[in-house]
């Protein structure tokens, strides 16, 4: 899996998502995370990458040709359209599906950041396939959505987490939250680790987790239980 990003702040975006799982998918080979400067496509001398609304109002949005220079350079070097996610408060909310369909279904990705007030539209009507939010909420760039949904994709990649269980045994993987868990020591605070997990019988550790993980899901996110 690759995926390309289109930012106006690479380096942040770069280093995040080299540490950790992600890096050493990348060193092993398994996923590569290209970062593009958007502002590097800019014809002018300013290297302006935005300009004031047409219709008046605040602020400023980015201009449609240096996005589409770039996200074009991506594509000719790739050798054809590749797969394009524009992340956008205005888009469909992200989730664990759409991380599966995502990874399954496209060898590449490439995804764009907005800034300011967004994107010119008539750049998303020619180049972007899917626009995705992270939340019902605005934060002031694409750069944290984009880690968020290139994060959740790689690590479906086969062979960048140890297997696939880390995923699978997951909130979200079946519709459900994931069980509480433990680590040492037994006792903390005169808290006790709840005694069936000591107790080394795998069945009925399972239908503890299982009957946990119902009534977590039950309590904290009844509409995933209503949604089935
Ligand atoms: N004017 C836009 C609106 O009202 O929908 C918000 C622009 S926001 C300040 C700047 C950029 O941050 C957006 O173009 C988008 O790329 C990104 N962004 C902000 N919130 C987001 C969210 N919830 N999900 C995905 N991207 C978001």
């Amino acid at each position: 899996m690759r995926i390309d990003i289109m930012t106006l702040f690479p380096d942040i975006v770069g280093d995040m998502l080299c540490e950790s799982i992600l890096g050493r998918g990348q060193e092993r080979g398994y996923i590569r995370i290209e970062c593009h400067q958007i502002r590097d496509y800019t014809t002018n001398k300013q290297r302006q990458v935005d300009d004031y609304p047409y219709g008046g109002g605040r602020g400023c949005v980015m201009l449609a040709q240096p996005l589409y220079d770039c996200w074009k350079h991506i594509c000719d070097e790739a050798g054809h359209r590749v797969h394009t996610i524009f992340m956008s408060p205005c888009g469909k909310v992200f989730k664990q599906e759409d991380a599966r369909r995502l990874q399954r279904e496209h060898e590449r990705l490439i995804i764009v950041c907005g800034r300011y007030e967004g994107v010119d539209e008539r750049f998303i009507e020619e180049c972007v396939d899917e626009e995705i939010s992270i939340g019902d909420f605005v934060l002031t760039g694409g750069e944290i959505p984009a880690m968020a949904v290139a994060d959740a994709v790689c690590r479906l990649v086969p062979g960048v987490l140890p297997d696939e269980e880390c995923f699978t045994d997951e909130s979200h993987w079946n519709g459900l939250l994931e069980y509480p868990q433990y680590t040492r020591p037994e006792i903390w605070k005169d808290r006790k680790v709840p005694e069936v997990l000591l107790s080394g019988h795998h069945a009925n550790i399972d239908e503890w987790r299982k009957q946990q993980s119902i009534e977590r899901t039950r309590e904290r996110r009844p509409d995933l239980i209503n949604d089935k």
